[in-house]
């Protein structure tokens, strides 16, 4: 597989690797050591600031577990300044899983496993974490409530800085038909919980099993193609992606290649680049499904409509 992530490194797995890989990637051995922190009361009540460096708290299994690794990053932010002596673990940011999917317990991390968005950092300082800190794998600044990408075509697109390292990630769907894996560059993508995904693609299925026979679907407002793929997965005779938002679409194409679905000669999926209300000028056949998923907040009375041009049936994702 040729996938080369942005950042020049391998960070690009396909599904049978990424699979693999998830099956012991966040489990410690027996020797592995929870640190019990309180993540609201002061770090420094708690240890001693002064031994905190790489190697605090790693295993000789070179696994570390999550808090004492945000405990390392909030040492970094006291001393650059970033942070007060009396911060707490909360404070220090989202930790993002490099591969994300539903854990049971807290994690513990193996080298270049975290991804940390923050609202208080800056260069500087990130650059200092991805030095001193062996797990974290890229660091980005914002607001995890901020919803990345285009509103519509009208608006200047909104995304994280990205401070060090490579912010590439995947998210681990597992369904009743398959897993799904969907790369996203965190920076610019909207942050979406593996829960939360897994409702939109159960909501999808529920309309997809009533299809007989062959069926086309329009994954209107596409992102990284999570919807689309699941179309495909499911059986779709053809899929159409399409998001305004090009950082959505490069990661669809990496997406589509991950989970290894490839163009046949009927060509069973396409990709367009378009504001949904321009879609019907575009697409002259009716589609079985056109599937919305809209920014958060927005009015999508134009959207459906859009939609209604172009598909029997729209589901529309609130
Ligand atoms: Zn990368
Ligand atoms: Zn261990």
């Amino acid at each position: 597989m040729g996938l080369k992530c942005e950042c020049g490194g391998d960070c690009i797995l396909n599904r049978r690797s990424l699979l693999e890989k998830i099956q012991d990637f966040y489990n410690g051995c027996k020797d592995c050591y929870n640190p019990h922190l309180n993540k609201r009361a002061p770090l420094r009540d708690q240890v001693d600031l002064k031994v905190i460096d790489r190697d605090w708290g790693k295993c000789r299994c070179g696994k570390r577990h999550l808090d004492t690794t945000m405990g390392h990053i909030l040492i970094i932010m006291i001393e650059e300044g970033i942070l007060d002596r009396k911060s707490s673990l909360r404070s220090v940011g989202t930790p993002l899983m490099s591969i994300g999917y539903p854990l049971s317990r807290t994690p513990f991390l193996s080298p270049k496993s975290l991804i940390l968005l923050s609202k208080n950092l800056d260069k500087k300082t990130a650059k200092r974490i991805i030095e001193e800190v062996p797990e974290v794998k890229g660091v980005i600044k914002g607001d995890p409530r901020m919803t990345v990408g285009v509103l519509d075509s009208k608006y200047e697109p909104i995304v994280y800085e990205k401070l060090a390292g490579c912010d590439m990630r995947c998210d681990i769907i597992k369904t009743q038909i398959g897993a799904l894996c969907i790369y996203k560059r965190q920076s610019r993508m909207h942050i979406e919980s593996p829960d939360s995904s897994y409702l939109k693609l159960m909501s999808l299925h529920n309309i997809l099993r009533k299809f007989k026979g062959s069926f086309k679907v329009i994954d209107a407002t596409c992102g990284p193609g999570t919807l689309g793929l699941f179309a495909l997965f499911a059986g779709a005779s053809k899929v159409i992606f399409n998001d305004i938002w090009n950082e959505g679409l490069k990661m669809t194409f990496i997406n589509l290649e991950v989970n290894q679905f490839k163009k046949d000669k009927r060509g069973n999926f396409e990709i367009y680049n378009e504001d949904i209300r321009d879609l019907p000028s575009l697409i002259d056949e009716k589609y079985d499904l056109c599937i919305v998923d809209p920014f958060p907040g927005i009015d999508v009375s134009p959207f459906v409509k859009a939609s209604k041009k172009l598909a029997k049936e729209v589901l529309l994702i609130c």
